[in-house]
């Protein structure tokens, strides 16, 4: 649990990040308190509501017109109804517990070798700016008793964590936790390279550069030759 580190790069980029182009701050809905969940009935039991479609779209009228836009200009009509229906998709993982991929399981008796899954794609939406971070999470870990699952299975799960309000160190531990827990892993490693266009495009706009993080877990936590050689084949110099 206290074994996340993150480190920041300045020469690589990802080519990823399409961005909306909205600064949240100073706007208002006029119906209470600022996240757009009621607190009402829990798909997980992690307290999230669902998607309140009419609920964004006069928020998003509300936002065009405090930046000074027109909401009623021609182009911006259906902005309000598209951004709707895409948080559907961008936080359709509230609606889930990600974790739950993971049960669909088989047995593999005698292998308790290193299971590695690189690059799997995500895209994600900062919670601190509501702009989006983009990236590659690459997933290690030790079957217990041959105990694998699929490899879609860890790239649905890596998706359902990514796709709510996140932070990328938060993202990192939910994915190595949930492969801890449902696969009861003896040692988990979950690496996660982004770029943040919160970092992109707006205040120092650090242009190409890289946030890393990395979860560890069970028996990488003790065994510094076997981290090392699972951070060598994911591609991260230890
Ligand atoms: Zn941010």
């Amino acid at each position: 649990m206290n074994d996340d580190k993150m480190i920041d790069e300045n020469c690589r980029t990802n080519g990823a990040g399409h961005g909306t182009a909205h600064d949240p701050r100073g706007t208002a809905n006029g119906a209470g308190h600022g996240t757009a969940h009621g607190p009402r009935g829990t798909a997980n039991g992690e307290g999230f509501g669902t998607v309140d479609g009419p609920r964004i779209e006069a928020a998003i009228r509300e936002l065009l017109a405090a930046i000074g836009e027109d909401p009623n200009r021609e182009g911006l009509l259906e902005t309000p109804n598209r951004v709707a229906r895409a948080c559907q998709e961008v936080f359709g993982g509230m609606q889930e517990d990600p974790s739950l991929h993971l049960l669909k399981q088989f047995d593999e008796p005698g292998n308790e070798e290193m299971v590695i899954v690189k690059d799997i794609p995500f895209s994600s939406m900062c919670e601190h700016h509501l702009l989006p971070f983009t990236g590659r999470a690459h997933v290690c870990y030790l079957p217990r008793n041959g105990r694998i699952t699929g490899l879609s299975k860890l790239a649905r799960c890596v998706e359902g964590y990514a796709r709510r309000p996140q932070l990328q160190e938060r993202l990192t531990r939910q994915i190595a936790d949930a492969i801890e827990l449902r696969l009861r892993a003896r040692g988990v490693i979950v690496v996660i390279e982004a770029t943040h266009t919160c970092m992109t495009m707006r205040g120092i706009r650090a242009a190409g550069s890289l946030t890393v993080t990395s979860a560890v877990r069970g028996w990488f936590m003790q065994d510094l030759k076997a981290r090392e050689e699972a951070l060598r084949l994911i591609g991260i110099r230890s």
